[in-house]
């Protein structure tokens, strides 16, 4: 395989996802850390050690099958992975790099439309009121299907970082999420 390095459409997804993100999937011994801390691993099709699992196989079978997961457009970008990896791999940025390849080879999961049309919906709610439960919904919505930062430009990043810092508590404090949803449910309703 490695004398086909010179022809780009022959490079596996490892290869260039490395190239573009730096991350290398080689670095996972598969430990399961990420996995277990991964507030929408039960969701998901292919949890995220299972993600970089298939990427280490290296081939097109494993790859098809990423590229049309639901799990690339679940991820929330929280970064628990990456907090428990003892190999620091940034998963969250290989799945950014899995969605946009699967844009654009139009291989993306019947979900992520929802999921984008959701996303896009809420973000605009959160910047028109700015408030902290809303963050809570969104908590609580993403057992269902969401990924709050697949498309950063919606808003500012750092205004999102703020906001997403506060995610892992909240969804740690179920019932605290419950109620927030319950009092933004209501204020709607008003
Ligand atoms: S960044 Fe994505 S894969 Fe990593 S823990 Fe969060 S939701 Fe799971
Ligand atoms: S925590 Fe890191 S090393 Fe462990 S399985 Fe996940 S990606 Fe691999």
């Amino acid at each position: 395989m490695s004398s086909h390095n010179n022809h780009n459409e022959s490079k596996t997804l490892a290869d260039k996802i490395l190239k573009s993100t730096q991350v290398s999937v080689a670095k996972c011994y598969q430990c399961g850390k990420c996995s277990a801390g991964c507030p929408v691993s039960s969701e998901m099709d292919y949890p995220p050690s299972m993600v970089i699992r298939m990427l280490q196989t290296r081939t097109p079978e494993n790859e098809e099958k990423l590229l049309r997961s639901k799990t690339i457009w679940l991820c929330l970008a929280c970064e628990m992975c990456i907090q428990r990896c003892p190999m620091e791999i940034d998963i969250p940025k290989v799945m950014d790099y899995l969605r946009e390849k699967s844009l654009k080879e139009n291989k993306a999961h019947e979900a992520s439309k929802d999921i984008i049309a959701f996303h896009k919906a809420f973000l605009d709610s959160i910047e028109k009121t700015g408030r902290l439960y809303e963050v809570g919904l969104i908590a609580d919505y993403k057992l269902r299907t969401f990924n709050l930062m697949q498309d950063v430009a919606i808003a500012p990043s750092m205004y999102m970082k703020g906001k997403l810092a506060i995610l892992p508590d909240m969804i740690k404090d179920r019932k605290g999420v419950a109620k927030i949803f319950s009092k933004t449910i209501k204020k709607k309703e008003e």
